[in-house]
């Protein structure tokens, strides 16, 4: 039991020493992407894995809840306090399982739900056809104005009138400005319907305050804990006063059985982290890559969807370009850039082959990164993009990336030594 992993499991052990390796030496750009801190790490692998705490605080289905309680209470306080919500549900194990339990809170199956069309730049778990929401959910989906970039609420409210849903599903995973929630939740008051808004992608832009939080006008948020939030893997819920009960019993007993307490403990820690004015200079960080970044591709000539952006993600239309979105973001990933493909609303092209690649600057703020490194990834990208074909000089773009990331290294406990 107490041989280290690098004995028990040297395979394993490798692979996880690569795979740090990769994330130290690699310019990511995945905007759902991030590096926690060593506090939230340690956290993340304690004891904590080891118990089982079905139920809540106070209120558990197993003994030996001396230590859970007093966790769970913590990170549920830290949640309220951070995001201003009346309620927190910090047991869902992912994102897409917040917001199935949220519609098993506040719909019945069957009923409709409405939310940004997976294409358009929303979530699968926001009812999209493959999804499990759509199969337990009537979906109805609602769409970005492609050639503006924003939301129509004329047409939007229309369908609502039309499909008298009864949770509207605002949030994104592809959209790089800023969401006007409260419009969203009057639209959903009209037609009697529930809001529900999944902030995954900008919560942490959300607790910083560089993004407008939807907790006043909307009944139930969503959010993964692991995206800008810089925590552990997660998700967590928060809700108005009324819906407490509703949302606590769609988690548990509703979907989940033993809540990860050890991701628990480490989200508590990331909320600690994320209450205080280091983060709020990051996030503010964040944004002002983004910008740059933005510019500096622009600059390349390159079309961006909208032309721009207000928060941490670009989404690069390559369709001036003429390089499936595909086939670059393979080429980036060579020369030590990952990002990953993504369609582009109104592109009617597959979303296995799109047309679009999405960059973002969560991971790369992180790692210490400021406006002048922005316009060197840019260049890095549009070297690739002209030399698309070309590996000797992708192997050099990979060179260049990789001494841009010993200047900015990972913090120590990402690095995981050769002996
Ligand atoms: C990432 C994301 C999710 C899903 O989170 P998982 O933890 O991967 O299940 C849900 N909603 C949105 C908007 C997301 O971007």
């Amino acid at each position: 039991m107490i041989t280290p992993l690098e004995q028990y499991d040297p395979q394993m052990f490798e692979l996880l020493r690569q795979e740090a390796a990769r994330q130290s030496g690699c310019i990511r750009l995945i905007p759902s992407e991030n590096y926690v801190s060593k506090a939230v790490m340690a956290a993340t692998g304690s004891c904590l894995t080891n118990k089982y705490a079905e139920g809540y605080p106070g209120k558990r289905y197993y003994e030996g809840q001396q230590i859970t309680d007093l966790v769970e209470s913590i990170a549920l306080e830290r949640a309220i306090k951070l995001f201003k919500a009346d309620h927190a549900n910090v047991q869902s194990h992912s994102g897409a399982v917040a917001n199935l339990a949220a519609y098993g809170a506040l719909a019945s199956p069957g009923e409709t739900i409405m939310g940004l069309a997976l294409p358009y730049g929303g979530h699968l778990s926001h009812g999209w056809k493959v999804s499990a929401t759509s199969k337990f959910y009537n979906s109805v989906s609602y769409e970005v104005n492609p050639e503006t970039g924003k939301f129509d609420f004329d047409k939007i409210e229309e369908l609502a009138k039309k499909h008298r849903p009864k949770v509207i599903i605002t949030g994104a995973s592809a959209y790089p400005r800023i969401i006007d929630f409260k419009t969203f939740g009057e639209i959903a008051k009209s037609v009697g319907a529930y809001h529900l808004s999944d902030i995954a992608h900008i919560s942490g832009l959300v607790v910083a305050g560089v993004h407008p939080s939807p907790v006043p006008y909307a009944d139930v948020v969503s959010t993964t804990t692991h995206k800008t939030l810089r925590g552990p893997r997660g998700g967590m819920l928060l809700c108005k006063k009324e819906l407490a009960e509703a949302i606590d019993k769609a988690v548990f007993p509703g979907l989940q059985g033993g809540p990860h307490m050890h991701t628990i403990s480490a989200l508590a820690v990331a909320l600690k982290e994320a209450d205080s004015p280091e983060f709020i200079s990051y996030a503010k960080q964040v944004v002002k890559n983004a910008k740059v970044l933005a510019e500096s591709l622009m600059e390349k000539g390159f079309k961006l969807f909208t032309g721009g952006t207000d928060n941490h993600l670009i989404l690069i239309d390559l369709r001036n370009k003429n390089i499936p979105g595909k086939k670059l973001a393979k080429a980036l990933d060579r020369a030590r850039i990952e990002t990953n493909y993504n369609t582009i609303p109104g592109d009617p092209a597959k979303p296995f082959n799109p047309n679009g690649v999405r960059i973002g600057t969560p991971a790369i703020t992180t790692r210490g990164m400021k406006e002048e490194q922005m316009k060197i990834v840019a260049s890095l990208i549009s070297r690739v993009a002209e030399n698309i074909d070309n590996e000797e000089a992708i192997s050099q773009i990979g060179k260049e990336a990789l001494l841009l990331c010993s200047e900015f290294p990972v913090p120590e406990h990402f690095i995981i030594p050769k002996k």
